[in-house]
């Protein structure tokens, strides 16, 4: 197989290293990305040490064979006016990030031989609802309004993880009543409260493949939090999702810092109970007091620190408490002519064979044959008005579904695109049942497919350092929302974390989690000034 040709930020070299660094940050998705920026903004050199030979960590996309594959960004909801989310973007990306709406339409279900449609609108999201399930108006509006009422309650509890453990503990009594019960329920215990329709609640739930849980196994905090966060529609980044680093990355460099790529780090050093670096794969030591760790919460206390440091400090045995999320396949398909010619829609496809979603993951990992419990299908060059410009005469499809990483353990530690024809042979019949789906939904692609390839949850753990090729970090259980323990702060004096697992999956939750670290750290006397300048 032939390496991607696209690639940024700056190869690691220890001579290019600056003599000091403020802040190292390991890791460039856009939890890291996002710390870095805004502390670069607050006047930090901050150092960014990307293992992949890419900058964007899940946002970064590849080339191959002339075609542009995105890894981890599909859409992304809440950017279409300027809201809280688009302003942050439009900050960190200078401006230079577009955005391209999908159709009204984003997401359409196909739940065993029903299919159902998502459409962007608070009000026509509802009464597309009631359409589809006239009678059952009522549970919908009860619905749209648990999505009101969790708005302000997972803002409380974004900025709770700021506080240090006395200010959360002063403030528990206040956060207690604020805190509606159903936040800590699952998704379906809620949802069932409301209606008995099971096409509903799986018309409710059908973007559950966006955290990686079905609902009975998700906290309807994170279900609600994913509902309200497309209520108006998907969004795809203009030029493709490698774009959000590319615009995002000048900001580090304008106070001095870099995002290295190729610069794995071995280990966070400490001496007398505090961080003093970190060690690098190749064994160079960079000196710094201060490190923030968005690799990911298993990454960091599993691998990163001294084991001997993660039982002192109690995180052996919090890493208990958590999960990691569900591994995935990709299918990266290539087609020649265009998205229009072959008649690609701008609305992403989720297929079920049936409404019972919880019990379809599980009768699939008891048995590898079972249908898919979801395939996810996604047309990005239909997506990005921009496709045709760096791709002429092209088009693209993506396809994701749900895979456990136990099916691939036997080849563990192997090199990729060196795993060996038992591996290919396995990746292969995958495939083509992932693509039977395809053709299954657009038979007129039949013929048309001129390249494609499978990536396993392998190849995850070997581009992105997921240790079990995890979708979405920790799993996004009822559970792991109560572990307090799960923010910026650390136990570690110099040591601080971002990214997905310290708030939730996704770019937003990544991007936003960067601003929670950031506001940890420096305080909010002087993140105000900067506050008001994203904001205002
Ligand atoms: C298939 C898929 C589809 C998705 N679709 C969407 C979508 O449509 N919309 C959406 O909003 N979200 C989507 N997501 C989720 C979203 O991409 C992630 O939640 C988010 O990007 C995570 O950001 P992060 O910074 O926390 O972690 P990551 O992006 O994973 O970044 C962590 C980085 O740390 C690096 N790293 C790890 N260990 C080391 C080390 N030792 N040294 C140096 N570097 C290291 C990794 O290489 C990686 O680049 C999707 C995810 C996947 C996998």
């Amino acid at each position: 197989m032939k390496p991607s040709t696209l690639r940024i930020g700056y190869r690691y070299r220890p001579k290019r290293l600056a003599p000091a660094y403020d802040a190292i940050v390991i890791g460039s998705g856009m939890g890291g990305l996002t710390t870095a920026a805004l502390l670069s903004e607050l006047g930090w050199r901050v150092c960014v040490l990307e293992q992949h030979y890419t900058a964007g960590g899940y946002t970064h996309s590849y080339e191959r064979n002339g075609y542009e594959w995105d890894v981890g960004v599909h859409y992304i909801g809440d950017v279409g006016t300027q809201t809280r989310t688009r302003r942050m973007f439009d900050f960190l990306s200078g401006g230079k990030l577009e955005w391209a709406p999908m159709a009204d339409e984003y997401d359409r279900f196909y739940v065993g031989d029903r299919v159902f449609n998502a459409m962007a609108g608070k009000q026509a999201f509802r009464d597309n609802l009631v359409r589809q399930f006239p009678d059952e108006s009522d549970a919908i509006d009860a619905y749209m309004d648990l999505l009101r009422q969790v708005g302000r309650a997972l803002s409380d509890l974004a900025m709770e993880k700021v506080l240090r453990p006395w200010q959360r503990k002063l403030a528990a009594p206040v956060m207690k009543l604020r805190t509606p019960e159903f936040m800590y329920r699952s998704t379906y215990d809620v949802l069932s409260s409301l209606t008995q329709d099971h096409d509903l609640i799986a018309t409710l739930c059908g973007q559950w493949g966006d955290m990686g849980l079905p609902p009975k196994q998700s906290a309807f905090m994170v279900h609600a939090m994913i509902a309200r966060h497309y209520l108006y529609g998907g969004f795809y980044p203009v030029g493709g999702s490698w774009r959000i680093a590319d615009s995002i990355i000048p900001r580090i460099q304008a106070s001095g810092g870099e995002v290295f790529t190729y610069a794995r780090v071995a280990s966070i050093l400490m001496a007398d109970g505090k961080v003093t670096g970190v060690e690098m794969a190749d064994g160079h030591r960079i000196d710094c007091g201060t490190v923030i760790s968005s690799a990911g919460i298993a990454n960091t206390f599993e691998s990163l620190l001294p084991a001997g440091e993660a039982r002192t400090f109690g995180y052996a045995d919090k890493l208990k408490s958590v999960r990691p999320s569900f591994a995935h396949l990709g299918v990266y398909i290539g087609l020649k002519g265009t998205a229009e010619e072959l008649g690609l829609p701008r609305t992403n496809f989720w297929i079920y064979p049936h409404n019972d979603y919880d019990a379809a993951v599980e009768a699939f990992v008891k048995d590898r044959d079972a249908e898919f419990p979801v395939v996810y299908i996604s047309f990005p060059s239909a997506k990005d008005p921009d496709y045709l410009n760096r791709h002429p005469g092209t088009a693209t499809i993506e396809i994701v579904a749900p895979a456990p990483y136990e099916w691939f353990e036997p080849w563990k530690g192997t090199t990729w695109g060196k795993r060996g024809e038992d591996y290919e042979a396995f990746k292969a019949q995958l495939g083509e049942r992932l693509m039977r789906h395809l053709y299954d939904k657009l038979p007129q692609l039949e013929g048309k497919v001129d390249y494609y390839e499978v990536s396993t949850p392998l190849s995850t753990e070997w581009f992105s350092a997921h240790r079990r090729g995890e979708l979405y970090g920790l799993d996004h259980t009822v559970e792991r929302f109560r572990q307090d323990w799960l923010g910026p702060r650390t136990r570690i004096p110099g040591l601080w974390l971002t990214g997905q697992d310290t708030l939730t999956c996704g770019v937003t939750g990544a991007m936003m989690s960067g601003l929670l670290t950031t506001m940890a750290m420096v305080g909010m006397r002087r993140m105000g000034p900067l506050m008001k300048r994203i904001y205002s």
